[in-house]
């Protein structure tokens, strides 16, 4: 019998044991998969939390483009295609259009639906019925579960034979043959794997920005408002990058969906330009503005005054940090000559960023293990085969969406049906597996 233990019962973690046990059990490989999760009561507590509780499983158009180390990724996407594909028999499913994870999951039971941006949820509209499925799945294929199992160190086998020593917090020592670590982000530095095996930093990203003092005195006033524009990152006069979408004020900056993305990317001293009028391009925001006070003042003659400019356009609040970023005093009248100073506010309300506004909130980690000492197929250490590290403890994050948990999805099936393969290959050969691939 192989033990194949999975360090971690999280979103990478759970998919890894199912996906090993189908594996072993299409195989008819002799072997027990095992979980070993630090909670001390549950497995899957992350899950649960995702997507405010919804749950974005993944996203109805994946691309490796949007993900850090891309190339890594779109390898591995290609694989579990591939490897989902050859398991089927090629027949029925395009290796072009399948979502693999979409297709495993439908196969556990869980139904799924879209919403805005291609994102995909649980049709119950709770994570739990992610969990639950994931669950159910592990449970009827016979994977053990052990909580409060906290993992510090994995050994390799000496000279390359023998089984994995997995050391736990509480002194006890498990063995396998192969071992999954899914710790995720924030463990990823807290277990000790052979060398040369060695997690990089780690820093939170995907969360609010935090803007300087001086920035910070406008967006207080501004707490917890949220407005639909656009959000633009700068550096040195460029534009890095442009979000779409909410964005939230904060007393320490600006957070929401915009703002998370743009953090994967932003540096201390990049510059925020906030669109308030996305939908206007730039050129056409002179004529829109002297137009509407035209319109106002025909309507209610005589030329509004600046506040009541902004009346009906923006929150009272808003306007009123606009027109102070604009120099205009809300009770004076706007002038046709405020329209350029408007405009510029208006378009492209600046703040310097400085950092992170609250790590909390943050919902990934940027680092971990470099994917450089992985195969990208199976996500197996170069250095030592059965040995997997998956989902966010490698040195892979993406923008919301799903794409995170599709990541986790994804490569916690590639390492699962890997290491069922190796047991199934060392048993047939009297080996160590390395044939597995
Ligand atoms: C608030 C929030 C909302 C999010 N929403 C979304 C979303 O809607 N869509 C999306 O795509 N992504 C979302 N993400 C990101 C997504 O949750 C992660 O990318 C994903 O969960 C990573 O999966 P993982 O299995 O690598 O790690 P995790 O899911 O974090 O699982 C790691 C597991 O390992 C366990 N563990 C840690 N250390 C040890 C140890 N030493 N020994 C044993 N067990 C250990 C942990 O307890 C945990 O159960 C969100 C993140 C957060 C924080």
């Amino acid at each position: 019998m192989d033990t194949i233990a999975i360090i971690g019962g999280g979103a990478a973690g759970l998919m890894a044991a199912v996906e090993a046990a189908l594996t072993l059990r299409a195989t008819g490989a002799r072997g027990t998969v095992v979980v070993y999760e630090a909670d001390a009561e549950r497995v899957g507590r992350s899950i649960l939390a995702t997507g405010n509780g919804r749950c974005n499983i993944s996203n109805a158009e994946i691309s490796a483009d949007v993900y850090r180390n891309a190339e890594f990724v779109g390898h591995a996407l290609m694989a579990l295609q591939g490897c989902y594909v050859s398991e089927r028999g090629g027949a029925t499913i395009k290796a072009t259009t399948a979502n693999p994870v979409l297709e495993r999951f439908s196969d556990l039971g869980l139904c799924v639906r879209e919403e805005s941006e291609g994102r995909l949820y649980p049709q119950a509209n709770k994570a739990t019925s992610v969990l639950d499925v994931l669950r159910a799945g592990a449970d009827a294929l016979g994977v053990r579960v052990q909580v409060g199992k906290c993992a510090e160190r994995v050994d390799a086998p000496r000279d390359g034979h023998g089984c994995y020593n997995i050391r736990f917090a509480d002194r006890s020592v498990g063995h396998a043959a192969a071992v999954i670590v899914a710790v995720g982000g924030r463990a990823a530095a807290s277990v000790q794997l052979p060398e040369p095996l060695v997690c990089q930093p780690l820093r939170p990203v995907l969360g609010p920005l935090r803007v300087t003092k001086a920035d910070a005195k406008l967006t207080r006033q501004l707490n917890n408002i949220r407005v639909r524009g656009a959000i633009a990152l700068m550096r040195g006069g460029e534009q890095v990058a442009r979000e779409r979408g909410e964005v939230m004020f904060r007393d320490y900056g600006v957070s929401g969906v915009a703002v998370f993305n743009l953090s994967r990317l932003a540096r201390p001293g990049d510059t925020l330009a906030v669109d308030f009028l996305p939908d206007i391009p730039p050129q056409q925001m002179g004529h829109f503005l002297l137009a509407r006070r035209k319109r106002m003042q025909r309507c209610l003659g005589a030329a509004p005054t600046c506040e009541r400019f902004l009346s009906g356009l923006l929150l009272p609040a808003v306007a009123g940090v606009l027109l102070r970023r604009a120099g205009l005093a809300p009770a004076a009248e706007f002038a046709k000559t405020d329209a350029a100073n408007l405009a510029a506010a208006l378009k492209g309300f600046a703040l310097t960023v400085e950092g992170i506004g609250d790590e909390r909130q943050c919902q990934v980690r940027r680092g971990g293990f470099p994917v450089g000492a992985f195969n990208p197929e199976t996500c197996e250490s170069k250095a030592h085969p059965g040995l997997f590290v998956v989902g966010e403890a490698l040195d892979v994050d993406a923008p919301c969406g799903g794409y995170n948990l599709h990541w986790a999805w994804s490569s916690g099936m590639l390492a699962g049906h890997a290491a069922a393969q190796r047991a199934h290959c060392s048993q047939n050969t009297g080996g160590n597996g390395r044939r597995a691939r």
